[in-house]
């Protein structure tokens, strides 16, 4: 069976690139112009190409392909698959009932958050399978199916949501999480555009792949996502398939791995097992993950180190114990001092995102998340608007309160993602467009300081990092001094 595995190109805003919803996005912009390999996409690609189907991964953003030019390569296909959330469904929506026009008999699945939360509005959109949770297994079993001609079968796999022939709906029981990560092939990097590097100043050594190495998350932040699409019980791959995949993924060339999982420290044996394993093998590539702040310590990161990760990417989102505690972020302000702290005396620089407009929020709560940006000195900081997603708690509070806000996509965009504050009069004393100010003026208040700005040009050690800092700055000040600036 033919499969279209795709990475639409967004028509709201033509150079937006995107894939990581989660603290990186400003104005539609990635910081830094970045590029990130679709790892999620690419997972659901490379299990359907191993299990014998003929798949066709484009990724439209990257190489920004029209909608002719795709459907022109699809042509054949089936079946289309996408992954959408919130931000996305409304182009993503479009884009796919577009490609269905154009080719005969194609039918298309979503899966991601907003198909997860809100299945039957993704049906509504044109799509005709809404995936809930994870995907891999459940879009396994639905094209098996489908391409032994089974229509019943594939109507009724779990994890799907669609249409009987009859227009009535069919919502199954929910897939089981993935137990076994170790049965995920690593990813067909030979199926990610041939002449596109993906560019990413945050990464030092290209070309680089995304990938995870755990599904979920052991807290429960009640604005994300991840412990309704994921559960709360975080499980792993071994500390030998990981090693195993870095070690293939070197050998296609890749000389750097950004872990995109959610809390890649959250097993600490197992990221112990995994460094020392890349210092024995001598694995020699450098790395990039996400971690919260009370999953650290210094024996850690300094093994870490020197296993070859130089950055951390944390979630210290507010400068107010009371504001973190409101959305159940399950950390302490000491713990954040301490891990950004340890992570400089290790030699790792660290990323901190923060948010403003949480519940709970105040003229007050908000400069005390700036004086801790100041203060925990991060190598690099986002500063973004707390947005309502589909399946939160923090939404179903607002929708409660707020009809407008329907299935959360009508007024949502990449745009005005983690930039405008829609709906944050309903759980903070601080009103959208002082929020909207405030995003703007914490990015020059972090960035613009002559010690940063000295301290940026310290760390330069070469050319390639001369160039990303000089493009990651020029974005920066952009955005920061942008037409609407206070
Ligand atoms: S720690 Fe991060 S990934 Fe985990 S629930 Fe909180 S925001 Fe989500």
């Amino acid at each position: 069976m033919k499969i279209a595995v795709i990475e639409p190109l967004l028509q709201s805003r033509k150079n937006v690139i995107r894939d990581v919803i989660y603290g990186c996005w400003c104005g539609g912009k990635r910081i830094g112009g970045a590029s990130v390999p679709p790892f999620e996409q690419l997972t659901v690609a490379t299990i359907l190409k191993h299990d014998g189907h003929e798949v066709c991964f484009i990724d439209a953003q990257q190489e920004q392909l029209s909608l002719e030019q795709v459907a022109d390569r699809i042509q054949g296909s089936q079946l289309v698959i996408t992954s959408t959330s919130v931000m996305t469904m409304r182009d993503d929506a479009t884009f796919v009932r577009e490609l269905k026009t154009r080719i005969p008999g194609l039918r298309a699945a979503a899966y991601g958050s907003h198909p997860t939360f809100k299945p039957e509005e993704t049906l509504e959109k044109g799509y005709d399978f809404a995936i809930q949770r994870e995907p891999e297994w459940v879009l396994r079993d639905l094209v098996r199916r489908l391409d032994a001609g089974d229509e019943d079968g594939a109507a009724h796999v779990p994890g799907i949501v669609t249409r009987g022939t009859d227009g009535t709906l069919i919502k199954n029981d929910r897939y089981p999480f993935i137990d076994d990560l170790d049965q995920i092939p690593p990813l067909d990097v030979g199926l990610l555009p041939r002449d596109y590097v993906y560019f990413n100043p945050i990464v030092r050594n290209l070309p680089y792949i995304t990938v995870s190495s755990s599904h979920g998350c052991p807290a429960k932040c009640s604005y994300c996502t991840a412990p309704f699409f994921h559960g709360t019980r975080t499980r792993f791959m071994s500390a030998g398939k990981v090693l195993d995949d870095m070690a293939y993924y070197l050998n296609q060339g890749m000389r750097e791995v950004y872990f995109r999982d959610e809390t890649f420290t959250a097993d600490r044996q197992r990221v112990m097992d995994i460094c020392t394993g890349i210092i024995e093998r001598n694995l020699r590539f450098s790395w990039i993950c996400n971690a919260r702040v009370d999953t650290v310590d210094p024996e850690m990161l300094g093994l870490m180190h020197r296993a070859g990760c130089h950055l951390i990417k944390f979630g210290a989102e507010s400068g107010s114990q009371t504001v973190l505690d409101a959305v159940k972020k399950g950390i302490t302000l000491q713990q954040t001092r301490d891990a950004f702290r340890w992570c400089s005396e290790a030699g790792i620089a660290t990323h901190a995102h923060f948010m403003v407009g949480m519940p709970g929020e105040t003229l007050e709560t908000m400069e005390a998340t700036l004086d801790l940006a100041i203060e925990i000195a991060p190598s690099t900081a986002t500063f973004g608007i707390c947005t309502p997603y589909p399946g939160t708690p923090l939404f179903r509070d607002v929708a409660r309160l707020d009809e407008s806000i329907g299935d959360g996509s009508d007024n949502a965009s990449i745009e005005r993602l983690h930039v405008e504050g829609d709906y944050n009069r309903h759980y903070c004393s601080v009103d959208g467009e002082t929020l909207r100010r405030t995003v703007k003026r914490f990015y020059r208040r972090f960035y613009l300081r002559p010690a940063y700005v000295f301290d940026s040009l310290r760390r330069i050690r070469n050319g390639n990092m001369l160039r990303n800092a000089v493009i990651g700055g020029l974005n920066v000040i952009g955005f920061a001094l942008g037409e609407k600036s206070s």
